[in-house]
């Protein structure tokens, strides 16, 4: 059989169609939806996404700022600029770029975000509304998974989910979402991590699978059933000198190896990826629409 890939542009596309109305109809009642992105110290990776993020706000006529703070910044400096862009009108969310360095206390200066401004649903208040099944702000990587689910038309109810990764911001989320009696949910879910004795037992009796474990190509067809989805979360550089820049991405599941035996996959790059920065987006206008109110 045919794998068909799950392409997240696509969705992201979808979603953004539906976010520019919103996003006019803020504009015509002089509200810019805007996000204020946080980054402490000169991680690479973290400034490649926090422009991504920022230009794609700019693409979609939305405002966002970048406040670049140096590595040693105490404490006391993140909270009270946190502070002041709690209290600021014109931002709608507030994103705290991670991994903050280590001298800092990351949950400390997350739960400092207004909750109303949470747009990356990290915020304990959040989360726990989202287990309580009534969510405010959904964390972007599990939403966006769930648009691409809803998308493709893959029935997630009666179905058995088996997420393999326990990470705050996607693994739990995603249970949370999935496990509930939502539309796309209603989902038998069980959850593997680096605790779960044998992972394929589990894995090969999934309907559908969601990777996130940052292991390249971690999952293979031994450990897969017949026609399952397998949504692929995991972005992982390994070397490769047939490649201009010295390595490639790929994901946590052997996407080679599982051609052929899955019904669908999402690709990496090119499958989660892109609904995470949309989500971001998505989550900001629904906030900017709750403070015009
Ligand atoms: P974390 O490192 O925070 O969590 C990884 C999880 O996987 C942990 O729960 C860990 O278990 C589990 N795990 C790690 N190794 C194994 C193993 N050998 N067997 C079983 N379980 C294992 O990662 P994230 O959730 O933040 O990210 C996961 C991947 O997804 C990464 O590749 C990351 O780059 C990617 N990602 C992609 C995004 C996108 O937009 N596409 C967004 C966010 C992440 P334990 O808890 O027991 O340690």
């Amino acid at each position: 059989m045919e794998t068909k890939l799950l392409l997240g542009k696509p969705v992201a596309e979808h979603v953004k169609n539906d976010l520019a109305e919103k996003i006019k109809i803020l504009q015509n009642n002089s509200i810019i939806p805007g996000l204020a992105a946080i980054l402490v110290g000169d991680d690479p990776a973290s400034k490649v996404y926090v422009k991504s993020k920022s230009k794609a706000f700019q693409e979609n006529d939305c405002h966002s700022e970048t406040h670049i703070l140096s590595k040693d910044s105490s404490e006391e400096d993140i909270l009270n600029l946190i502070s002041s862009l709690n209290n600021n009108d014109k931002i709608h969310g507030i994103l705290v770029q991670l991994p903050l360095p280590k001298h800092l206390n990351s949950k400390k200066i997350l739960n400092s975000v207004d909750p109303n401004k949470d747009v990356d649903g990290f915020h304990p208040l959040n989360l726990g509304s989202l287990l309580e099944g009534s969510p405010n702000f959904i964390p972007c990587t599990p939403n966006g998974i769930i648009e691409i689910l809803k998308f493709y038309n893959i029935e997630t109810s009666g179905k058995h989910v088996v997420i393999v990764g326990r990470s705050n911001i996607v693994g739990k989320p995603m249970f949370a979402l999935l496990s509930q009696k939502f539309k796309v949910g209603n989902s038998t879910v069980t959850m593997c991590h680096t605790g779960t004795d044998d992972i394929s037992k589990h894995t090969k009796t999934a309907d559908i699978i969601i990777a996130a474990v940052g292991v390249p190509e971690m999952i293979t067809a031994d450990m897969i059933k017949n026609d399952c989805c397998i949504i692929d979360v995991g972005i992982n550089r390994i070397d490769d000198k047939n490649r201009d820049k010295g390595y490639r991405l790929v994901g946590d599941v052997d996407r080679n190896s599982v051609l052929g035996k899955a019904a669908s996959i999402t690709p990496v790059p090119g499958g989660v990826g892109p609904m995470t920065i949309t989500m971001l987006l998505y989550n900001t206008v629904k906030s900017a629409f709750s403070y015009s109110k």
